[in-house]
C-alpha cells in the first residue's frame, strides 16, 4: 500500500477507523484519513467501493458502527445532517436532489435559510411556531434578512454564469441534468459551508461541462473551501487533488499523492481485477479502466 504523505496545514477532518456494516456486507471497513483546510482531497474506486457510504457517515445521514469523524478535534459521528450543516459540513448527492418544483432562485434559498435558522442562537432551532414568533416580533428584521439573504443566493447563481442565471425563475424540473447538477451546488454553497462534499459531481456531463465543474472547484478551493471529492474521471482528480483515497470493497487499499497512487499497482488492480468480473459487485469494469487512464479517458466519456 502507498503510504499516505504527511498533510502540511491543520487537519480539519479527521476520520479514524471509521466502519460500516450492511447485514454481511462491510461497505466501509476501518477506514483512517484527513482532509487540512484548504484542501482537496478526493475519494476514487470502483462502483461498490463505499465512497458514497463513506459520505453518508461523514455528513451525518449515516452512522457508523465503529470509529471517529472528527470534525475540528470534535467527534461528530452521528449528529445530524443540519447540525453539521451548521458546523459549515455541506454535500450533493451522487445523483442529484434538487426541488423539482420550486424555481433555482428557491432552491438555493433553502440552503441560505438553513444556515440563518442554525446561525441564531437563542432561537428555537426548528419548528413552525419559532418562525411566526419571529415573524410577530420582528418584521423588519426579517426583511432585511430575506433581502440579503435572497442577494446572497442571486451571488451564488451568478458563479455559474449564463448556466443559471437567466433561469432563476425557472422551476429546477425544467432544467437539463448537468443544470440541476449546479442548482445542487449552489444549494450546498448558499450554506457558506467550510467543508464541502461532491459525489461524483461531473457524472453524466460532457467533456465541455466536465471541464466548466473543474474550474468552478478549482476556483471554490482558491476561495479557501476545503473540498472531498467523488469522482471516476481521473484527469479531474490529478488537476484538483492535494491527496487521493481509494476505497475497494470498503477498505483503504491506497493514499497519497494523486500521481503515486496512480501508478500504484493495487489501485491498477482494483480497476482491472478479475475478481469483480461477473461476480456480485456491480462494477464497470470498462469505465473504471478508462477512467484510470487518461491517455483513452478522451474516447470514452459519458
Ligand atoms: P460507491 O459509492 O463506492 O459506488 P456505495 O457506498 O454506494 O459504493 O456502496 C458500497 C456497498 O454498500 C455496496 O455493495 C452497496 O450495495 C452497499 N450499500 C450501500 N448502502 C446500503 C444500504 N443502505 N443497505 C445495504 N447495502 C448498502
Ligand atoms: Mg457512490
Amino acid at each position: 500500500m502507498t503510504q499516505a504523505t504527511t498533510h502540511s496545514g491543520d487537519i480539519l477532518l479527521d476520520v479514524r477507523r471509521v466502519t460500516r456494516r450492511f447485514d454481511g456486507l462491510i461497505a466501509v471497513d476501518s477506514v483512517n484519513f484527513s482532509v487540512a483546510r484548504g484542501e482537496c482531497v478526493s475519494v476514487i474506486g470502483p462502483n461498490g467501493a463505499g465512497k458514497s457510504t463513506l459520505f453518508n457517515l461523514l455528513t451525518g445521514m449515516d452512522v457508523p458502527d465503529e470509529g471517529e469523524v472528527r470534525l475540528d478535534g470534535e467527534n461528530v459521528a452521528g449528529i445530524s445532517p443540519e447540525r453539521l450543516a451548521a458546523r459549515g459540513v455541506a454535500r450533493t448527492f451522487q445523483h442529484g436532489r434538487v426541488f423539482g418544483n420550486l424555481s433555482v432562485l428557491d432552491n438555493v434559498l433553502i440552503g441560505a435559510h438553513s444556515r440563518l435558522k442554525f446561525a441564531r442562537p437563542g432561537w428555537p432551532v426548528v419548528g413552525a411556531f419559532s418562525e411566526v414568533l419571529r415573524a410577530l416580533m420582528r418584521p423588519a428584521t426579517l426583511r432585511r434578512e430575506e433581502e440579503a439573504l435572497r442577494a446572497d443566493a442571486e451571488a451564488i447563481i451568478a458563479r455559474f454564469g449564463t448556466r443559471l442565471t437567466p433561469r432563476m425563475d425557472q422551476p429546477a424540473h425544467s432544467l437539463s441534468y448537468a443544470n440541476r447538477r449546479r442548482v445542487e451546488i449552489a444549494r450546498a454553497l448558499a450554506l457558506r459551508p467550510r467543508m464541502l462534499l461532491l459525489d461524483e459531481p461531473t457524472a453524466g456531463m460532457n467533456e465541455s461541462e466536465t471541464a466548466e465543474m473543474l474550474e468552478l472547484i478549482a476556483e471554490l478551493k482558491s476561495d479557501g473551501l476545503t473540498i472531498l471529492l467523488i469522482e471516476h474521471k481521473l484527469d479531474l482528480v490529478m488537476r484538483l487533488s492535494a491527496h487521493v483515497l481509494v476505497l475497494d470493497n470498503g477498505r483503504k487499499i491506497a493514499a497519497g499523492l494523486p500521481d503515486v497512487v496512480r501508478n500504484d499497482p493495487a489501485v491498477i488492480e482494483a480497476y482491472l481485477g478479475h475478481r469483480h468480473v461477473g461476480g456480485k459487485a456491480p462494477v464497470s469494469n470498462d469505465a473504471g479502466v478508462a477512467r484510470l487512464d487518461p491517455s483513452i479517458a478522451g474516447a470514452q466519456h459519458a
